[in-house]
Formats: C-alpha cells, sequence, structure tokens
C-alpha cells in the first residue's frame, strides 16, 4: 500500500481512535484537530508544519510534542529521522511500521515495500537482547530533484 493512499484512507483515523480508547488515552479537541493535520498531508511532516496546519498558537507546539509521543507510545504514528537530525511524522495502522526512500533535496518520502527487521532482530535476540526495534531509512536525490540540479 502506497503512503498516500493510507492516510487519506479515513478508516485510518477511526482505528486510531479505536487504540486510543484501547490505551485508556482521550481524543480530545487537540488530539482530533492533530490528527487530522497529519492526516491532511501527503507527505510526512514536521511538528511545526503540524501544529501550523492544525490551526495551534506558537505556545502549543510542546503540546503537539507530547501528543505526537502519545500517538507513537500506541504504534499508531512513526518518527521519520532525517540526515540533518529533524524528525518526521506520519500516521500508520496501528502497530504498522516502515522504512522510506527520503529525497535529502525536497524532503519526499516514499514508503518501501521491505522490511529487515525480522533478520535483524532474530541475531539480537540470539545474542539475548529482547524489546528490540530498528530504524532504517534510505536517504538521495529523487528523479525530479536531480533533473531539475541539470
Ligand atoms: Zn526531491
Ligand atoms: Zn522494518
Amino acid at each position: 500500500m502506497h503512503w498516500i493512499d493510507a492516510v487519506l484512507n479515513p478508516s485510518i483515523l477511526t482505528r486510531i481512535t479505536e487504540a486510543l480508547k484501547k490505551s485508556g488515552a482521550r481524543m480530545t479537541k487537540k488530539r482530533a484537530q492533530i490528527l487530522t493535520a497529519i492526516g491532511s498531508f501527503s507527505r510526512p511532516v514536521s511538528a511545526e508544519e503540524i501544529r501550523q496546519q492544525a490551526g495551534l498558537p506558537n505556545s502549543d507546539l510542546v503540546t503537539v510534542y507530547r501528543n505526537l509521543e502519545a500517538f507513537e507510545a500506541i504504534q499508531v504514528l512513526q518518527r521519520i529521522p532525517m540526515e540533518s537530525g529533524a524528525q518526521l511524522f506520519e500516521l500508520t495502522e496501528p502497530g504498522a511500521h516502515y522504512h522510506h526512500l527520503i529525497c535529502r533535496v525536497c524532503h519526499q518520502a516514499e514508503r518501501l515495500d521491505i522490511c529487515v527487521g525480522a533478520e535483524v532482530e532474530d541475531q539480537a535476540s540470539t545474542r539475548g537482547y529482547t524489546g528490540v526495534t530498528h530504524l532504517l531509512e534510505v536517504y538521495g536525490v529523487c528523479g525530479a530533484c536531480a533533473r531539475a540540479a541539470c
């Protein structure tokens, strides 16, 4: 499934609401505004972009981060680290995670159809590690940006 199909699918918001309820958290007005804001983009976005899109004041950036952490904790939001150290966020189906191909010029990010998780995590558990997670993001210059530079 491609990323854009996933975010525009309204059933995702319903499922995220259910996951929040199950975790004991409430769907507040601000949470709904933040979720709708993230879902309205067709690409992963920064916390600042989310704040602006949600129509929240500057002073609410901390609140945005706190809510993003809450969504991350119930595994409906994925944090995408950029090479620069900046972070982008995207909604996912509950419990799903993705790896991305990210353009370092325009910051477009596409989901990859592969996950190296099982192999890597097998090695970790063989070595006695528990609670293992993994991150894999691939950076490059997309075709459009490469052509624009010519
Ligand atoms: Zn690009
Ligand atoms: Zn993976």
